[in-house]
C-alpha cells in the first residue's frame, strides 16, 4: 500500500481520495475549501495545511483539479516538496498543451508523471467504477496502475505523454455529437408524430444505437435511470460538456483537424449555458433544441 498526496478534493477527488483510503492506502489530502477537507477527513484521509505539505512523504500524487491552469499552479507550488521520483498523476480534464508541460516541469524536478483523466462522472468516482485514460511512459503507468485501480474499474494505457487527455476529449466530443443527433431524432419524431418509445425501440436495435441513447437517453420512459426521468439534474452538466467540447475545439484548432460537427456541437453547448441551463444535464440540450423548432 502506498503513501499517497491527494490535491482537490471536490466533488471527484473526494470520493476518489476516500476510496484510496478504502483500499488501505494511507492519503494526505489538500483542498482550499474546508468543507471538502472536512468531509475528506470523515472518510478517513489525512488533512494537510497545504499543498506542498500533503506531498512532501508521498511516493504517488494526485491531483484532481478543475482545469489547466490550476494543475500548472499547484505542480509548480509542490514539485519541489515531493521527494525524487515521486509519481504525478493527473486526473483532471485539461487542454493538451498544459498536460504536455506538466509532464515537463515533473520530468525538470525530477518525477515521473502521468496524465489519467477519467469518465463515469460522480457516480463512478463514489462507486470506484472510473475509466482512467493514461498518458505517459510505461514504468509510470506501471507504478499508477494498483491506486488507479482502486478508484475504477479499467484501466487504458494511451500512449505518451498527453495521450489520455487526448482520448479524452476526442471521447466527449463524440459524446456531445451523439446526444445533439439523438435528440434532434426525438423532436424529428415528435413532429412526426411517432412516439418516444417506437423510435427507442427501433434505433436502439438498429444502425442509430448508441449509448447517448440506449443508456442516457434524453427523453423519460424508455431507459427509467437516464437523467430525463429525474428532471434532467445531472449526471452529467452541461456546463461540463460545453468545456470538453472547448477543449477539443483547442485541441482542433491547434493541430489542424477538421471537426465541423464538434465546433458546431460546442456553440450549441454555449448558447444553451448562455441560457442559463450549465448546470442542467447535457440531455436536457433537447428542450433548448424544441424551443428552437419552434421559433
Ligand atoms: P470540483 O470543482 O468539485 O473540484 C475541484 C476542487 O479543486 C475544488 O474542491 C477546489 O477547491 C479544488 N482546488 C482548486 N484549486 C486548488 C488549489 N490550488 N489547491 C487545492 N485545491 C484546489 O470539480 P470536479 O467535479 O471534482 O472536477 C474535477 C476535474 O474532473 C475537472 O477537471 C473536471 O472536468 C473533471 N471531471 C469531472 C466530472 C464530473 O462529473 N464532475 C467527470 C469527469 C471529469
Amino acid at each position: 500500500m502506498a503513501n499517497i498526496g491527494f490535491i482537490g478534493l471536490g466533488n471527484m477527488g473526494g470520493p476518489m481520495a476516500a476510496n484510496l483510503v478504502a483500499a488501505g492506502h494511507r492519503v494526505v489530502g489538500f483542498d482550499l475549501v474546508a468543507e471538502n477537507c472536512a468531509a475528506a477527513a470523515k472518510a478517513g484521509v489525512s488533512v494537510a495545511a497545504s499543498g506542498p505539505q500533503a506531498v512532501s512523504e508521498a511516493e504517488i500524487v494526485v491531483t484532481m483539479l478543475p482545469a489547466g491552469r490550476h494543475v500548472l499552479s499547484v505542480w509548480n507550488e509542490v514539485l519541489g516538496a515531493a521527494r525524487p521520483g515521486t509519481l504525478f498523476v493527473d486526473c483532471s480534464t485539461i487542454d493538451v498543451e498544459s498536460a504536455l508541460e506538466a509532464h515537463r516541469i515533473a520530468a525538470a524536478a525530477g518525477m515521473a508523471s502521468l496524465d489519467a483523466p477519467v469518465s463515469g462522472g460522480v457516480g463512478g468516482a463514489q462507486g470506484a467504477t472510473l475509466t482512467f485514460m493514461c498518458g505517459g511512459a510505461d514504468d509510470a503507468f506501471a507504478r499508477a496502475k494498483p491506486a488507479l485501480g482502486a478508484m475504477g474499474k479499467k484501466i487504458v494505457h494511451c500512449g505518451a505523454a498527453g495521450a489520455g487527455q487526448s482520448a479524452k476529449i476526442c471521447n466527449n466530443m463524440i459524446l456531445g455529437i451523439s446526444m445533439i443527433g439523438v435528440c434532434e431524432a426525438f423532436v424529428l419524431a415528435e413532429k412526426l408524430g411517432l412516439s418516444h418509445q417506437a423510435l427507442y425501440d427501433v434505433a436502439s436495435t438498429s444502425s442509430g444505437q448508441c449509448w447517448s441513447l440506449t443508456t442516457y437517453c434524453p427523453v423519460p420512459g424508455p431507459v427509467p435511470t437516464s437523467p430525463a426521468n429525474r428532471d434532467y439534474v445531472p449526471g452529467f452538466a452541461a456546463a461540463l460538456m460545453l468545456k470538453d467540447l472547448k477543449l477539443s475545439q483547442d485541441a482542433a484548432t491547434a493541430s489542424g483537424a477538421a471537426t465541423p460537427l464538434g465546433a458546431h456541437a460546442a456553440e450549441l453547448y454555449e448558447a444553451f449555458e448562455a441560457a442559463g441551463f450549465g448546470g442542467t444535464d447535457f440531455s436536457g440540450i433537447i428542450a433548448f433544441l424544441r424551443e428552437r423548432a419552434r421559433a
